[in-house]
């Protein structure tokens, strides 16, 4: 079974000048229980990303220990002061192209030079799913289902691509429609029939 829990006890903690209750320690940290912690004072890295915050370079203060319900797995989440995190560095059109750079570079098939949608796998080289069937490359699940030979050629493939590519493009030219104020939403018009 999981690990059992520390009882409650008063101690010492950095982000109270009292003395506050937690459920023992977690590699030196103080371990608190989901919805012990409280939300105003330490957040875990998610919870400061949403807020606009990242740790700047502070440790960690305390450690968060939750159940996943189904699975039963014990999951450990540090938990940051949210007074000593600092703003995070904004996106800057260096940072975006650099980001793209090394995304396009995970995707690019190292053959073919083809472009996914999904990082190819280092296992295979970088290589596309053509090329890795062209080469007999195969993992261990991929054996099972497939037998024969690729239905499309890589240059069949980007062009496949390209008309995503193309889609994409159309739908995101797409201007969205400015709702009014006052302006009846779908949801008041669901279940009656609209006449043409
Ligand atoms: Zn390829």
């Amino acid at each position: 079974m999981g690990r059992r829990l520390g009882s409650l006890r008063l101690a010492s903690v950095p982000w109270s000048q009292d003395q506050e209750f937690i459920y023992g320690t977690h590699e030196g940290l103080p371990l608190l229980k989901r919805n012990t912690a409280p939300r105003d004072v330490l957040a875990t890295y998610r919870q400061l990303r949403a807020r606009g915050l990242r740790p700047g370079g502070k440790d960690p203060v305390a450690v968060l220990i939750t159940k996943h319900p189904a699975s039963g797995k014990t999951n450990f989440s540090s938990l940051w002061q949210i007074s000593e995190c600092v703003p995070m560095r904004p996106m800057t059109p260096a940072k975006r192209a650099s980001i793209a750079k090394a995304t396009a570079a995970r995707r690019v098939c190292r053959d073919c030079g083809e472009q996914g949608w999904k990082d190819l796998p280092v296992a295979f080289g970088r290589r596309c799913e053509a090329c890795r069937s062209a080469l007999g490359l195969y993992d261990e699940a991929m054996h099972e289902v497939l037998v024969g030979e690729p239905t499309l050629s890589a240059a069949e493939h980007a062009e496949l691509d390209q008309a995503l590519v193309d889609e994409r493009a159309a739908a995101a030219a797409v201007i969205p429609l400015q709702r009014r104020a006052g302006v009846p939403t779908s949801a008041s018009f669901r279940g009656a029939v609209i006449a043409a």
